[in-house]
């Protein structure tokens, strides 16, 4: 077995997506093909959100990709953070546009102008809506799925009454998120406020979950914003409140895109390339014939029959009687991610079983026939359950929280290069001043992830001045 995961992640990483066909490059720098088996990994993403966005009240609908550039100059933190960012359309027809169009980097101008039309009273609040779409941001540094110039994300907008609901329904995303990531896609993540800084261009708070890769680096997994009435100032929504007065709503928003494929790809994937947790897995159970399994078509036929029933009971599997080996079709199934492989010869059948190898832990069972799809769906959900569960155990062995000042982050930094170990996650204290924060990150490379609800240490002092801490909050290398 390689070690390429260990020596050099990112050149894995590429590996790993290639081999898997998940994705391929595009003639257009940055942006990215989603083959099927990577673009399926993306719809039980959608399917699980779509489902706790209704739950929410929240419902689908869908905006124009092309804004006008005056709809951007509207709210000056947000152009001056997405304007280095940005797409222009300034011809259409071989004629230059009046207004140039920008190709969104996400909508709340397109959508803060609609609701101003849409919103006039406290009766038509909140108003709760989501939308799936492509969205651009032409960025400098480029890596499939993670940071893309062009990217799939789903992206909500809800106007409220008051502070304090806008505030819960921030809040309340958070939440979905953290859930839907540390379920569906076994990724552990760190909920917080992110610094001003990192935060939204436009927003008063912003709020995200941040994910720990194999190599200890961090993503961004998704982020949820509390606007206050700034947006609503920009773009005109006001509304009569209860007392008769036109007043400006508070507006959030918040989104998850296709980076979570890539997260979801170097949290879990192993040497022996992709390892997908079961309920995103376009493919969970393959079926093999072993043996001298063409001499006797009853094995196939066999399999055929497991096969109806797997599917019969919602599970996603398929044969591979092609002519290749079976060690050949096992390496290929491996490296795809498929979580369960299901061997069946001549053998097998007079003993009425199967072998069953799961794809993220060694040596195969014996399994009796009887009851097989139950078995199979218990597996599979175990499965799901033991990623989480090592996901967390990876994370915890790279989490710091006993450094405290910026010699002992940068030595520490030392020291786990030379021993080739990761310096993952560091808790430490910070003044809440720009200047320390910018000061961590040109020493030493981290960053401010965020500032946790709940640290398990409270950090006293700031890690470069000294001085008594404002906030406590993660570092790390990111993505
Ligand atoms: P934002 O609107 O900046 O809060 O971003 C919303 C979500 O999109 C966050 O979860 C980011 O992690 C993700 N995201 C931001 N930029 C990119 C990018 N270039 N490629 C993929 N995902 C991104």
């Amino acid at each position: 077995m390689s070690n390429l995961q260990k020596e050099d992640f990112s050149a894995w990483y590429i590996q790993t997506i290639k081999q898997a066909d998940l994705m391929d490059y595009s003639p257009v720098r940055g942006c990215m093909i989603f083959k099927p088996d990577g673009y399926e990994i993306w719809e039980h993403i959608q399917e699980e959100f779509n489902k706790r966005f209704k739950e929410e009240g929240i419902r689908n609908a869908y905006f124009p990709m092309l804004i006008p550039e005056s709809f951007f100059t509207k709210e000056k933190d947000h152009i001056e953070g997405f304007s280095p960012e940005l797409p222009w359309v300034t011809e259409a027809a071989g004629e230059k546009l009046e207004e140039r169009l920008a190709l969104r980097p996400t909508s709340e101008t397109m959508i803060g102008t609609a609701f101003s039309d849409w919103i006039n009273s406290y009766r038509d609040l909140p108003y709760e809506i989501n939308q799936w779409a492509n969205v651009f941001r032409w960025e400098k540094k480029t890596l499939p799925f993670l940071r893309t110039s062009e990217f799939l994300w789903q992206e909500g907008h809800t106007a409220h009454e008051d502070e304090e609901s806008a505030r819960k329904r921030t809040m309340r995303m958070l939440t979905v998120y953290k859930e839907v990531i540390e379920e569906l896609l076994a990724i552990p993540v760190y909920e917080g406020q992110k610094t001003p800084s990192e935060r939204f261009a436009g927003a008063v708070d912003t709020f995200s979950v941040e994910a720990m890769m194999k190599d200890g680096k961090a993503v961004q997994a998704g982020t949820s914003h509390y606007m206050g009435t700034k947006f609503a100032e920009a773009f005109d929504i006001k509304y009569l409140n209860r007392n008769n007065e036109h007043v400006y709503a508070h507006t959030t928003s918040w989104g998850v895109s296709t980076r979570l494929i890539g997260a979801t790809i170097m949290v879990h994937g192993d040497e022996q390339g992709l390892v997908l947790p079961p309920k995103v897995a376009s493919r969970q159970v393959v079926l093999v014939p072993v043996g001298p399994w063409k001499k006797k078509p009853e094995i196939v036929e066999r399999l055929e029959e497991l096969l109806r029933d797997l599917k019969a009971q919602g599970i996603r599997a398929i044969i591979d009687d092609s002519d290749n080996s079976p060690g050949f079709k096992f390496n290929e199934w491996e490296l795809r991610g498929v979580p369960m492989r299901i061997e069946f010869g001549p053998r097998d059948m007079e003993n009425n079983q199967v072998m069953i190898k799961m794809r993220d832990i060694e040596g195969k069972e014996a399994v009796s026939l009887e009851g097989i799809t139950d078995y199979v769906e218990n597996a599979l959900d175990e499965m799901q359950t033991r990623l989480l569960e090592t996901a967390r155990k990876n994370r915890q062995m790279h989490e710091y929280t006993h450094i405290n000042t910026l010699e002992e982050l940068k030595q520490h930094i030392e020291e786990k290069r030379a021993v080739g170990e990761l310096p993952g996650f560091v808790l430490a204290g910070w003044d809440g001043e720009l200047e320390t924060e910018a000061k961590i990150k040109e020493e030493t490379g981290f960053t401010t992830r965020n500032i946790p609800f709940h640290p398990s240490v409270e950090k006293e002092s700031c890690i470069v001045s000294g001085k008594p801490a404002k906030h406590t909050v993660w570092l790390a290398r990111a993505y």
